[in-house]
This record gives structure tokens, sequence and C-alpha cells, in this order.
């Protein structure tokens, strides 16, 4: 149980949310999705839940925010239930960028131009493509479906102003979209592709949610609470090598070193990470570093990881 496992769990989370917390000030709120730019700066928050559901949590955990990128892992593993992995590694490759998450620099360089991993927005728009269903609706319905499984809450919902807001910013990511289409990644309307993608990322979650999410990746696909199997084992095994090699940007090869843990992060500050056959973590402190990344909750991370040597390497 977690409370064995990790002694003093409680009184060493709430020290550290206070010591991290100093950190939001040095960070900043994502702003190029308009919508995120109202993400409280201050708060920082952890909850982590072990297989017998008992949870541990300090700092600001009632939070709401959007998982943005953390759902590129929830997608892949859709993907690759709804076409098998020669499929989906059709249109995507293994292997990380060292670029940020929404660069194109590298799109051209894999022939026939698939992007690099599932988890850079080029990437992540190619498998949303891959979603199946017998319309669109039908497509966002089992989206929502499968996100409100793996985080055990039928209450999760789309974020209307969030997914607005990014739908009417999106240049980037639509000229991405582009790329693909005219390359032949992507085979539906470049519309209907992305409204998968954003409506994905505007998910609404609290950071108990990422931990319920972070656990059942941590059993393999099992929900150790409920006993059900979600997911094939091989595929969850697939997503969390590309959390350990792209999981945090270009800042991914550092958070190994510093951390040593499957990791995901979101430009809303949201950060679900686990311990392989233990415990879910999920994270949320909206001011982010220069690589988009929690400033607060990589410190806090940081300092979980070496007090108990949670590295897995
Ligand atoms: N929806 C965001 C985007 O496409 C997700 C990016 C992120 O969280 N890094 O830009």
């Amino acid at each position: 149980k977690l409370h064995d496992r990790l002694p003093n769990i409680e009184h060493n989370l709430q020290m550290w949310v206070e010591q991290c917390k100093q950190q939001c000030h040095g960070g900043k709120v994502a702003s190029y999705i308009p919508e995120l730019a109202k993400g409280n700066k201050q708060a920082l928050g952890i909850v982590m839940m072990d297989a017998y559901g008992e949870q541990c949590s300090a700092g600001d955990i009632q939070t709401v925010f959007t998982l943005q990128s953390i759902s590129k892992v929830f997608s892949l593993l859709l993907a690759l239930m709804d076409n098998g992995e020669e499929i989906v590694f059709h249109k995507v490759g293994m292997e990380p960028t060292g670029d940020s998450f929404n660069s194109m620099l590298k799109l051209e360089l894999v022939q026939p131009g698939i992007p690099f991993n599932p988890l850079i927005n080029a990437g992540a728009i190619a498998v949303s493509s891959l979603i199946q269903g017998s319309s669109q609706k039908h497509k966002l319905e089992r989206v929502l479906q499968f996100f409100r499984k793996c985080a055990h809450n039928d209450s999760l919902q789309f974020n209307e102003q969030v997914y607005q807001s990014e739908l009417h910013s999106a240049d980037l990511n639509r000229s991405m979209a582009y790329f693909l289409k005219d390359n032949g990644v992507l085979e539906h309307s470049v519309d209907d592709v992305l409204d998968i993608y954003f409506r994905h990322c505007s998910i609404d979650v609290s950071v108990k949610d990422l931990a319920r999410m972070g656990l059942l990746l941590a059993y393999n696909g099992t929900d150790p609470i409920t006993g059900e199997q979600l997911i094939p084992k091989r595929y969850v095994q697939i997503a969390k090598s590309f959390m350990v090699t792209c999981g945090m940007y270009n800042a991914s090869g550092q958070f190994a070193i510093q951390v040593g843990l499957p990791a995901k992060s979101g430009v809303s500050g949201g950060i679900l990470t686990l311990i392989p056959g233990a415990i879910g973590i999920g994270v949320v402190g909206p001011a982010l570093n220069s690589k988009g990344n929690s400033i607060a909750g990589v410190e806090l991370l940081e300092k979980l990881s070496n007090a108990y040597d949670l590295s897995m390497f």
C-alpha cells in the first residue's frame, strides 16, 4: 500500500508543494491558446493513487484543467485498439525528435512524410485520423467514452470554451494537417481530423482523474481497482515507451535522468506519471518552463523520485 511503500508521504508532499510553489513565478501560463491564459499561475497540486484506491494528495487538487497533450497517450491507445500496430505505425514513427511539440522541422525527413512519433502534434493529428466510428459524431462519442473509462469517471466532458479557443487559433496545427493530407498520411477531411484532435485535447480533468488514468497504465491496462481489462498490455507497453522517450517534449531525456518515470505533460500544466506496477500520479501547475512543462510540477516530481528512489533506471 501507498503509505507503507512511501513512509511519511503525506507530510513530505505538503512540504514539497509549499517549496515548489516558489518556482511558479518563474514560469509562464500558455497563451497561444487564448483560453489557457486564464489558468491559475500560482496553483500546484498532486494526487497519488494505489491499487486499493488509497490516495494521498497535497496542494490545489480541486483545479480543473484540460488534458491537452496528455490526451495523446490515450488517443494512441484507442487508435491501436481500433487498428492494430501495423496500420498505426504506417502513419506515425517511433522516434523522438528533440524538437518542440509543435515543430514542423522534421516532417519532411521520414519518407513518405510521416511524423516522427505520436506524441508531437503532427503525430497525434495523424493518430486522431485513425479513430474509428460510423460518423464524426460517433467517433467523438467513442473518444469521450474511452477517456471516461480510463479515468473511471463518467462525468468527464469536452470543455467547449477551450475547444473553441484552440479551433480559432490553430493555424500551425492546421498547416501541419494539410501537409500530412498532401503526403497521403491523412485520408479524411482536415477539419474532421482536427476536430477530433482538438476535442480530445479539451477534455476537462482533475489531478485525481490523472492519477486514476496513470494507475491504469501502471497496471498495464487492467484497472486494479475494478479488475477490468480496458487495454491490451502490449499497447500500454508501447504507450509507456513513448512516454519515456517523448512524453515531456524535448525535455524527455532530462526528465528520464532527473525523475526516471514514464510521464506525459500538457500545456495546461498537467503531468500524468506513474510508478510501474504500483501507483498512478497526477500533477497540475499551469506555470510552464521554456519547454512547455509545468515548472513547479517537474520540480515536485524530482523531489518525490529522489526521496523515495523511484527511478525505473
Ligand atoms: N492542443 C495543444 C496543441 O495542439 C496540445 C499541445 C500540448 O499540450 N503540448 O497545441
